[in-house]
């Protein structure tokens, strides 16, 4: 049950006046380590899975181990994709597993990004996942030198805050208020008085991008001013490798060396963002994030049933691409006896994704014009695992 829902969770943090470290997860052993982290702190913590980097490891494949680890975690925890590029990415990692997703639009001028961003709250509000905005632009990639980075910095300002907010119902905002991306050269210069004025200005969680670098005072003082999520990768990165660097005795030893190094900053942050000891108090406040298996026993009219074959493929094909569907595939019954002979699978991000897939112009269109008329023998229902 540990996987929570995202926007219960950072508007309760934004209410508390603490933030959830969001850490980006390069392969299952970052992972393991930023929940074992988290639960040594007791702390609620964000798994992000950053676009930039699926060069470096299969997305649908590490996110499907953070949901299996999750679903074991004692603390809660939310799945998230990180600099989204594109709606097709958001749509991808809502199928994957993430439960709340960032689209990255802060490289456009104002009216494209709202455009662009609109666009993706759309479908992701639809079947239930919050949306992660950014307005401003915060230079550099994450995990590599913000110098090589291209892009001027440009800071938040507080009426586009909230223009851009109205405009896009956007559930978190990222800001630019003097972080960058990757390593810092020199000391960072935050604008608070900035970050206090969007914070006045909107409700929803503000989060930061760039934290590595940032000193323990510098990082109270934005979670003072409405910081509710702050993106911390870079500062992981160097503490594995350097363990990694420095292990001696042998592969395994050396990835629980960086295992270690990882899960011990996860601790040191989360008590920094007075996320530590929240663990039990998070659960109790927030929804679980509950998947549903929308599940239909069926069989194929006489008619029908040399072109049976033909009519499944061409569903599975179609319904997997519905925004909010994990998954569609049909099954043989194993008992030659059994009432219904087929069963569709369709397995739904969120009880909001199957409420959207009802509705759906793709589905409809389908069962419509092939399955309904060819398999009215049937009984179907939805299920959430308790
Ligand atoms: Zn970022």
């Amino acid at each position: 049950m540990p996987l929570v829902e995202l926007k219960d969770m950072l508007q309760q943090a934004r209410a508390h006046g603490y933030a959830v470290g969001a850490y980006d997860a390069v392969d299952s052993h970052f992972v393991a380590a930023i929940l074992a982290g988290a639960e040594a702190a007791r702390a609620p913590v964000i798994v992000s899975f950053a676009e930039s980097h699926f060069s470096h490891y299969d997305f649908p494949a590490l996110v499907a181990c953070a949901e299996s680890l999750a679903r074991r975690a004692s603390v809660p925890v939310a799945l998230f994709l990180d600099h989204g590029a594109s709606m097709e990415s958001a749509v991808a990692a809502i199928r994957h597993g993430c439960n709340g997703v960032m689209v990255d639009a802060s490289h456009l001028d104002f009216e494209a990004n709202v455009a662009a961003t609109r666009e993706v709250v759309a479908m992701a509000h639809a079947v239930g996942v919050p949306v992660e905005g950014e307005l401003g632009y915060v230079p550099g990639v994450e995990g590599e030198d913000a110098e090589r980075h291209p892009g001027e910095m440009r800071l938040t300002s507080p009426e586009e805050a909230a223009a851009y907010v109205a405009a896009t119902s956007v559930d978190f905002l990222a800001v630019s208020v003097g972080t960058v991306h990757g390593r810092l050269r020199g000391e960072p210069r935050l604008d608070l008085e900035r970050l206090a004025a969007i914070g006045a200005a909107i409700e929803q969680p503000l989060v930061i991008h760039g934290g590595t670098g940032l000193s323990d005072e510098q990082f109270r003082a934005l979670i003072e001013r409405g910081v509710a999520k702050i993106n911390y990768y870079t500062a992981l990165a160097d503490l594995a490798a350097a363990a990694l660097a420095k292990a001696k005795s042998g592969y395994a030893a050396a990835l629980d060396a960086a295992r270690q190094a990882i899960a011990a900053e996860v601790v040191r942050t989360s008590q920094v963002f007075g996320a530590a000891g929240r663990a039990e108090e998070v659960l109790a406040a927030c929804r679980p994030w509950r998947n549903v298996e929308h599940v239909i026993l069926f069989n194929w009219s006489a008619e029908a049933a040399g072109r049976a074959a033909e009519f499944e493929r061409e569903g599975e094909a179609i319904l997997a691409e519905v925004p909010g569907v994990r998954e569609a595939v049909v099954g043989q019954a194993i008992h030659a006896d059994a009432r219904y002979q087929r069963a569709w699978l369709i397995r739904l991000a969120s009880p909001a994704a199957e409420a959207a897939y009802m509705q759906d112009a793709r589905h409809l269109e389908y069962a419509n014009r092939v399955f309904r008329p060819h398999a009215a023998d049937r009984i179907k229902g939805d299920y959430a695992r308790e």
